[in-house]
């Protein structure tokens, strides 16, 4: 489907910032609106609040300083989109839970300071929102830790604030399966019935230490008792409207409004599946249909994670149907702004971990048009820069200012 969309080369002042584009559909490039647009990203902190890169690193050798087109994120790619910090989640699956789980988190951990610190003159580890700023002013890319899953915690509190010790800054409570902290919003049934005694434990020790609390993934009860205990806004990484795609891990309508009305922020996601109802719908059919050959894969390459992942992202980008548009992204920052302001909404990509993203943001070098198509539906500069990064760094110093009186 790539031939329908125009391949827009930019004028050489842009060649900064991001040497082409593609704009969606038949829609013609407004240049005046677009040389704005990049003033306006050029000028603003730009913050992704989820990816899952340390996983291509990791398993499948990525070298986040090289420009690479096997993955959706390195650092030339992130300057080129004008992304100017990013959370690298160190994800580990609740299948991991009842093994190693802590072992891969310090794994991904590692590797990602390892690369951060091959590259000095690109990026830098930032832990506070004034280390972001820094890193910016110097010209370079941010890069921040979470973990998305609290399996790694192994029912420690005394783990989670070794994690804090190493720079972690927020954690996904759970994945797609319910753990010893709560309940996840892909399970079949709940075994908490929300928030474990545990977790009740963990959100109060992340308020202590000053970490993020991170809502997506979890169920709509976990998230209801979060909020409750928690004493500082918490915050969705990335995560969408429920009203608009309907998948649980989504957020409704009154857990976007309880989420604001706690000072927290809800994270957009790019991914398809998340973002278009009707994509979603018949990627979910497809994926039924590839299932044999899926299964083919796995078998076949049980001990060649590499060839295993390369097979399945080929098979899997073969059957995807027709990739959404861009608006349809843009729709879920509308519809948040309308329920409660602009002051809630931010980006959390979900780059390499995703798999299939709205038209023209297929990997991080797309950035720009989020700015573009905001601009286009009447955003002011203000309002856009909040939403590129300005309002997750005000929950970020809340949740540290929080810290300090609780300690
Ligand atoms: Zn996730």
């Amino acid at each position: 489907m790539r031939s329908r969309f125009k391949i827009v080369f930019i004028g050489l002042c842009m060649l900064s910032v991001i040497p082409f584009f593609y704009l969606s559909g038949e829609e013609k490039i407004d240049s005046q609106l677009w040389e704005k647009a990049l003033k306006i990203h050029r000028e603003a902190i730009v913050i992704d609040t989820h990816c899952d890169t340390p996983m291509v690193m990791l398993d499948r050798g990525l070298d986040i300083g090289r420009k690479s087109d096997k993955n959706d994120l390195d650092l030339i790619r992130m300057k080129e989109g004008g992304l100017d910090a990013v959370f690298f989640a160190a994800f580990v699956s609740n299948d991991l839970d009842q093994k190693k789980p802590a072992k891969k988190a310090l794994e991904m951990i590692d590797e990602i300071y390892r690369q951060v610190e091959k590259y000095p003159g690109l990026a830098k580890m930032a832990f506070s929102p004034q280390d972001i700023r820094d890193i910016h002013g110097q010209g370079k890319r941010a890069i921040l830790l979470g973990i998305e899953n609290g399996g790694p915690l192994e029912g420690s509190l005394r783990l989670l604030r070794d994690f804090y010790r190493l720079g972690v800054r927020y954690i996904t409570l759970t994945h797609n399966d319910n753990n010893d902290i709560c309940d996840s919003s892909g399970a079949k049934t709940p075994e908490w019935n929300g928030v474990s005694p545990f977790g009740k434990e963990v959100v109060k020790e992340m308020n202590r230490l000053g970490m993020l609390i991170d809502v997506s993934h979890i169920s709509d009860r976990a998230f209801r008792d979060v909020l409750e205990i928690s004493g500082a806004p918490v915050f969705a990484s990335h995560s969408n409207v429920r009203s608009i795609c309907d998948v649980g891990r989504n957020l409704t309508d009154d857990m976007i409004r309880a989420l604001a009305k706690k000072g927290g922020v809800i994270q957009v996601t790019f991914c398809a599946f998340f973002v278009d109802q009707e994509y979603k719908n018949k990627a979910d059919a497809n994926e039924k249909t590839i299932e044999p050959e899926m299964n083919i894969i796995k078998e076949k390459y049980k001990d060649n994670t590499e060839a295993y992942w390369n097979e399945t992202i080929a098979l899997w980008k073969k059957a995807a149907p027709p990739a959404p548009q861009i608006e349809k992204l843009i729709d879920h920052i509308d519809h948040v702004v309308k329920l409660v302001g602009v002051d809630y909404v931010g980006l959390g990509s979900d780059y390499d971990g995703a798999g299939s993203y709205p038209v023209g943001l297929e990997n991080v070098s797309g950035f720009p048009l989020i700015t573009y198509h905001l601009l286009k539906r009447g955003y002011s500069q203000e309002d856009i820069k909040k939403i590129l990064g300005g309002n997750f760094l005000r929950v970020f110093e809340k949740v540290i200012r929080a810290s300090d009186s609780n300690r």
